[in-house]
């Protein structure tokens, strides 16, 4: 059954409408008609299975006609503090954590990455992360987008993180003696679990003993340099299926 979001399901006598995007995509794509069902989503991870009373594409009303269950959550958070990488890397990264069930993603600036935007355009690419992270909710049956946070410093993020009660650790490639494997056998019930992935150039020695100071392990992922979006993805899937719920809950 097709899935539609919107940012916050209003339940006037048992009717909801939709306008924008939506509405649009509703009437004009898809061509949808009064009677045809549907599962309305909205940001507060309410759902409810729906049927189209109306529809035009400025505006579809909506009879909710029954709450649905949440979907189990996964029993890990998985947060992945991302290095700032080229648009296409990282809308790639947003769209595929989202799928894996990061919880949420922290962009951050480092010595190495592609320079942080100017400060008017940060807003910008984070409300397009952020409309990804939407769609990728609703393509994969995620109950809520995962947050996707503003951009921050390395040194600030490392720091946000000190004193944290999760596993945390920094993904690099000049680690020899821990890597991955052994960090998730030695690890029991943890409930948070934070990943952070360096840029196409990698860490400056400095920014790998903050995040050693901030409580991060460093972690090797195998012999092979793997590219940024590949670590990322490869970190999400691998915790997932360990720890989480890549698996039938
Ligand atoms: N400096 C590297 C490139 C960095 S790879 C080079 O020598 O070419 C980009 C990021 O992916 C790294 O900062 C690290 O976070 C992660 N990464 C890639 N391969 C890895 C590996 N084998 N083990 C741990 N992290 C890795």
């Amino acid at each position: 059954m097709r899935r539609f979001f919107v940012e916050e399901i209003i339940d006037q006598n048992g009717l909801c409408s939709i306008k924008g995007t939506e509405a649009k995509h509703i009437a004009k794509v898809l061509r949808m008609r009064p009677g045809d069902h549907f599962v309305l989503m909205d940001n507060n991870g309410r759902r409810f299975q729906a049927v189209i009373d109306s529809v035009n594409p400025r505006e579809v009303i909506a009879k909710l006609e029954k709450s649905l269950p949440n979907p189990p959550t996964s029993p890990i958070e998985i947060i992945l503090c991302q290095a700032l990488l080229k648009s296409a890397a990282m809308d790639y990264i947003i769209q595929k954590a989202s799928e894996l069930g990061v919880e949420s993603i922290l962009p951050f600036s480092s010595i190495r990455s592609v320079s942080r935007p100017e400060a008017e355009r940060v807003e910008n690419r984070v409300r397009h992360w952020r409309e990804i992270a939407r769609s990728s909710a609703k393509q994969s049956g995620r109950h809520i987008p995962a947050k996707i946070a503003s951009i921050f410093d390395f040194e600030e993020l490392m720091e946000t993180w000190k004193g944290i009660d999760a596993c945390k650790v920094i993904f690099w490639e000049d680690e020899g003696s821990k890597d991955l494997k052994g960090i998730l056998r030695s690890v029991k019930t943890i409930k948070k679990f934070v990943g952070v992935v360096g840029p196409e150039g990698g860490f400056e020695k400095d920014e790998v003993k903050s995040a050693m100071d901030a409580g991060f392990i460093t972690v090797s992922l195998g012999n092979r340099i793997l590219r940024s979006e590949t670590a990322a993805v490869a970190f999400a899937a691998i915790v997932q299926y360990e720890l989480g719920d890549l698996v039938l809950l």
